[in-house]
């Protein structure tokens, strides 16, 4: 079931989704060579706790840490560990914050130090690829829309358009219906209605859409070991488009 927030709910949901967008803020300075996914995951959960939140992803179906911070190959849900970060890499940062039982929910990616021509071509696409599946975010539209317009994106640039993992409704629980793939029909799957909130985060690959799990049950990677990348927002569906909550 597709849920209408209330004016409280919204209200509560845009506190949640700005935590999140402070936490990735309070994170970048720290974004260089030398510093282990394990110290930025401690950094961030303090952080999210001195917002009166509490890390949304932690416990969630077990997971055992605050964010997921997935490196070059991996795509999404890699688990903060020992791994210092190295000039050239790029970072996907996942952090979902709860305030008062509502969630925010925001991945960047991000450089360290200086990437290659190719890992900047991929960052910079899969952001624009997030603005272009907003575009498609207003009352009246279909969930079809917004994945056909990023997958159409995509193609245009080269770039590999992950199937397997999807947005997804957010409120009381970080992942509700509907689904929102990165891919599909215009004017096909659930009709969009203000007061709806939703993250929309494509992740696109240089090489192929295949991935493939680690051991560990978690980690998404690449197939062809290419690098991988990941932008999203949660934003509130409003009659003549979007409002983000994930921001400023
Ligand atoms: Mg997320
Ligand atoms: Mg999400």
């Amino acid at each position: 079931m597709i849920s209408i927030k209330s004016q409280r709910e919204i209200e509560l949901l845009k506190k949640a989704g700005h935590i999140v967008y402070l936490t990735h803020q309070h994170l970048i300075p720290y974004l260089k060579p030398g510093i282990t996914t394990n110290e930025l995951d401690k950094i961030a959960e303090e952080y999210i706790i001195s917002q009166g939140a509490t890390p949304s992803f932690k416990g969630y179906e077990g997971f055992p840490k605050a964010i997921c911070t997935s490196v070059n190959d991996e795509v999404v849900h890699g688990i903060p560990n020992n791994y210092k970060l190295k000039n050239g890499d790029i970072i996907g940062i996942d952090i979902g914050a709860c305030y008062k039982g509502y969630h925010g929910d925001s991945a960047w990616s991000y450089a360290i130090g200086d990437i290659s021509e190719e890992k900047a071509y991929l960052l910079e696409h899969t952001e624009k690829a997030l603005f272009e599946g907003l575009k498609q975010v207003k009352d009246g539209n279909y969930i079809g829309d917004i994945g056909h317009a990023i997958e159409q994106y995509a193609n245009q640039y080269k770039l590999g358009v992950i199937r397997e993992l999807v947005g997804h409704g957010v409120g009381t629980s970080v992942h509700e219906d509907p689904d929102v793939p990165n891919y599909g029909r215009p004017k096909t799957g659930p009709r969009l209605k203000e007061g709806m909130v939703i993250a929309v985060e494509p992740m696109l690959n240089l090489g192929t859409r295949r991935v493939a799990i680690l051991d560990n049950d978690w980690t998404i990677v690449t197939e062809d070991g290419r690098p991988s990348a990941h932008f999203e927002h949660t934003v509130l569906v409003t009659k003549d488009g979007y409002q983000i909550l994930t921001g400023e």
